[in-house]
């Protein structure tokens, strides 16, 4: 098939009769690949990433950046040079939308890029309009990269004068967002934390315990109810409008819009369906992994751990799906453990009922994100074809 990137030059030569296997988002799954490729090409094939930016920011370090604990340099990971060294062209851009029959991408800057292999590993986002209000007057998570700026700004802002930040989300990222920013904060700005519904979810009630005392000695106020609305300088609870001059939004893992008329099978919420083998469950050419995947046989939560995990296992099958080999299946472990930051270099434990906090723990999570982090980094730049 004709191998070209219409609209722009990304350097790919459209002349050769390779497989194109266009890897989209350098998510946690990617940086498998990327590894896998720089230790190993795939004979025939030529691979494409297209990625937002050049610099992964590792989520699992968020808090302790927000905290102050690490500055950027210790929490992200050069994905370019990654890219460079596994051989994989480099195209810095967005996907805008996909047609899986026409195996073609088209970037938000009108680049159309064709490709025999597809494999999707973007995350998930957070919906704008999710709540009211939201969209002119709040932070959001994710993008990281666009949270991280604007939280220096915020910062700039909070040693001016005296700042209200409300924290909008029940679960891990909310709870650790807010634990991060109340020790960012002067004492003289307050911090608060929205809660629809019961604390962290998905959790034992040793763990919610643990994590309402956290809130309690740290001094994040616990505002239980459903933020309704985000107005200028408030938060909506139903009738109840509580001050706020920086309010983040730490709810939800939406489906990208972009997906939306690509032809893939998406579940009711627009997320990719795909099998064991991490192939779309209608177009076998295509892969994802992580939160913009959903499995149709072991469903399981959204979180990085899951997207790590996947990594080798799509590594191996983009390479054994290109070269014509069997696939192996991916089996998601029933139940994860999390520490959860507390934001003073401690963490909390959770691993299904079993609960457990301390120092120790903040030094082990410190440990497993600094290995995670260090395997992508210092990769030697075209040695390993
Ligand atoms: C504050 C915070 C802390 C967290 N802490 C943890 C933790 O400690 N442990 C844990 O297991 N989980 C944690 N999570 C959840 C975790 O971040 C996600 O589950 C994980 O990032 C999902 O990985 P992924 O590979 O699917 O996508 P991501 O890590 O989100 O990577 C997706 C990549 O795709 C890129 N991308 C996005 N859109 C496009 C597009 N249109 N075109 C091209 N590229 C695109 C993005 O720039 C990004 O680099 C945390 C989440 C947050 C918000």
């Amino acid at each position: 098939m004709a191998l070209g990137v219409e609209g722009g030059g990304s350097g790919v030569d459209s002349s050769v009769a390779m497989k194109r296997l266009l890897l989209l988002g350098a998510g946690h799954a990617h940086l498998a690949v990327l590894a896998a490729l720089a230790r190993r090409r795939i004979p025939g094939a030529e691979a494409v990433l297209v990625s937002p930016n050049e610099h992964f920011i590792y989520s699992g370090r968020v808090p302790g950046l927000i905290g102050g604990r690490f500055d950027e340099s210790e929490c992200s990971i050069d994905i370019a040079s990654l890219a460079a060294a596994a051989g994989v062209s480099f195209l810095r851009g967005r996907a805008a939308a996909i047609d899986a029959e026409a195996r073609c991408v088209t970037l938000a800057d009108g680049q159309r890029i064709d490709c025999d292999v597809l494999s999707l590993d973007t995350g998930g986002t957070q919906d704008r309009d999710r709540l009211p209000g939201a969209r002119d007057n709040a932070l959001f998570l994710r993008p990281m990269e666009g949270f991280v700026e604007l939280w220096q700004r915020t910062l700039a802002l909070a040693a001016e004068r005296e700042l209200d930040v409300v924290v909008i989300g029940n679960g891990a990222a909310g709870f650790e967002i807010a634990l991060a920013v109340r020790r960012a904060l002067a004492a003289r700005c307050s911090v608060s934390l929205v809660s629809d519904g019961e604390l962290l979810p998905g959790h034992g009630p040793a763990v919610r315990r643990r994590a309402l005392d956290a809130l309690h000695f740290s001094g994040v106020q616990l505002l239980p109810g459903r933020c309704t609305a985000i107005e200028p300088w408030h938060v909506r609870l139903g009738t109840l409008r509580v001050a706020c001059d920086v309010p983040i939004v730490a709810v939800g893992s939406d489906a990208p819009s972009w997906l939306a008329g690509s032809a893939l099978a998406l579940d009711e919420q627009g997320f990719v369906r795909i099998g064991a083998t991490l192939q779309s469950a209608s177009h076998p050419n295509v892969f994802a992994a992580g939160d913009v995947s959903v499995r149709d046989d072991r469903p399981h939560p959204r979180s990085g751990v899951y997207a790590v995990r996947a990594g080798p296992v799509l590594a191996a099958n983009l390479r054994r799906f290109i070269v014509g080999a069997p696939l192996k299946p991916y089996l998601p472990q029933r139940r994860s453990l999390y520490l959860l930051s507390t934001g003073d270099g401690r963490a909390i434990a959770s691993w299904g009922a079993f609960s457990a906090e301390g120092r120790w723990a903040g030094r082990w999570k410190d440990r497993i994100d600094g290995a995670f982090l260090a395997r992508y980094s210092d990769f030697d730049q075209g040695s390993k074809k």
